[in-house]
């Protein structure tokens, strides 16, 4: 740095230049009292002494009013700063320990401008979180007045045309098990954990926490989370129920096998007469056995994720009847006659294990559930790039309050027939799958008395 420009230089050339004035001065003042004998000098002396000064006293105050002026900017751009200006930047004019201060604080500025766009992001981040995030979440204080919520709390919390900010919990006008939680947690300074059925929203099940926040010691607020639980816990109670059926149907036949086993070991299998008939209940007990594991073991692969179908453009038409020819025997025992009325040429494209499985299904349904002598037709037609096939059948047809479970696993309209007809109460729920894994649809058209009109869709 150069010396010239220095601070310290500066002071100390303002200083001089202010002895000099004073000198001076003074020089100029014991002249004309004759004190001095300067009148034996050259004529104009005293003038020039009192120029020397007047130039010596503008020199000073140029110099003294400069540094003031910048001390003043710096000053002037520090509180800027201070009031989170950090946009503005100080003059740097001149060069020197002033020049470097100023260059410092605005570079100084610069950093924080740019943490401070930066913190500025985050919270709107987390306020852009919070306040759209499917989880209810509120803020209380240590006296149960409410600080922060977001909107899925004010929803269940039934606000509406007010600010709940600044109210007590107590005075929501909805959801007290949100309050309550908090509240508890408030004042036990426990963390509050609990899954309530919501009592203005039956049906769905909300997992709340709520944890306080202990300072020192003391409970200073409380911060309350509640997510809607009610999905995970359906599927926990599905898969109970599945446990619990899966149980049921092998215990039955089982019992069955045992019980007849049992007589024949007791003295059954010398009876010519009635030994057989137990011998052949094991046997069909065993074939209804064999049927339910390899229905479970349908299921549980449509559901696996791993069987992806291997599509190709199928002739509808002629895997109805290569199916139906399977189930020949079946169709004949039962004296039911069947239709295909699926224009011929008409094509799908899915995978033909799947879709014949599919039509394996609904066909065995048709002609079990029909009456004596009846008709199952099959028609299909396209219908918004999907084809729509159609399975219709002459039995009893389905009592409408069934209709909406029709397709769960187990579930049966009437059990005591399905099982007298060796069903599992598995079919529907596999053909179900097996569409959807094609990315097509299933349902039902069906009245009591008026017979059954089963479909589905598969990609054309
Ligand atoms: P199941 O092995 O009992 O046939 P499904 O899942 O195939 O199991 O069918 C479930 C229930 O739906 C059956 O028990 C029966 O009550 C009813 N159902 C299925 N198809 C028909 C039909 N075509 N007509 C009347 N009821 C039917």
């Amino acid at each position: 740095m150069n010396f010239f420009s220095t601070l310290k230089f500066r002071i100390l050339l303002s200083y001089v230049l202010v002895v000099l004035f004073a000198l001076a001065v003074t020089l100029y003042l014991l002249d004309r009292s004759g004190a001095l004998p300067l009148h034996g000098l050259p004529g104009g002396a005293a003038q020039a002494f009192a120029l020397s000064a007047v130039f010596a006293l503008a020199v000073g105050w140029l110099v003294t009013a400069l540094l003031a002026r910048q001390f003043g900017e710096i000053v002037a751009g520090s509180k800027r700063f201070a009031s989170g200006d950090f946009g503005y930047r100080i003059p740097v004019g001149s060069s020197g320990e002033l020049r470097k201060l100023s260059e410092t604080l605005n570079y100084m500025a610069g950093e924080l401008g740019t943490k401070a766009r930066d913190a500025e992001l985050r919270r709107l981040e987390l306020e852009a979180a919070f306040r759209d995030m499917p989880e209810a979440i509120l803020v209380a204080d240590g006296a149960g007045v409410i600080t922060r919520i977001n909107d899925r709390a004010r929803q269940l919390m039934g606000v509406k045309g007010f600010e709940p900010e600044g109210m007590r919990l107590s005075g929501m006008p909805a959801g007290p098990e949100l309050s309550s939680a908090a509240i508890k947690a408030l004042s036990s300074g426990q963390a509050v954990q609990l899954e309530v059925e919501l009592a203005s929203a039956p049906g769905m099940v909300l997992g709340i926490s709520a944890s306080p926040v202990v300072e020192g010691g003391a409970v200073r607020g409380c911060v309350l989370v509640a997510r809607d639980v009610t999905g995970p816990r359906r599927l926990e109670n599905l898969r109970k129920d599945f446990v619990a059926n899966v149980s049921h149907e092998l215990k039955t036949p089982l019992t069955a096998i045992k019980g007849s086993a049992e007589t024949l070991l007791s003295g059954a299998l010398e009876d010519r007469e009635h030994g057989p008939a137990f011998a052949r209940s094991i046997y069909e007990q065993s074939v209804r056995l064999e049927k339910l594991v390899a229905d479970l073991l349908n299921i549980s692969y449509a559901e696996s994720g791993r069987a992806a179908p291997e599509t190709a453009a199928l002739r509808l038409g002629e895997l109805v009847a290569e199916t139906a020819a399977g189930l020949a025997a079946l169709f004949a025992a039962r004296g039911v006659s069947l239709v295909n009325a699926v224009p011929a040429g008409l094509e799908a494209r899915a995978d033909r294990d799947k879709l014949s499985q599919v039509l394996i299904n609904l066909l065995d349904n048709a002609a079990k559930f029909n009456r004596e002598g009846g008709a199952v037709k099959v028609t299909a037609a396209l219908e918004a790039g999907f084809v729509k096939v159609t399975v219709e059948d002459e039995g009893p047809g389905i009592p409408a309050r069934h209709l909406p479970h029709i397709f769960e696993r187990f579930y049966r309209v009437d059990k005591a027939r399905s099982r007298e007809l060796g069903g599992t109460g598995l079919g529907l729920s596999i053909v179900k799958h097996l569409v959807e894994l094609h990315g097509g649809s299933v349902g039902v058209d069906s009245a009591e008395g008026r017979g059954s009109a089963f479909w589905f869709t598969l990609p054309s």
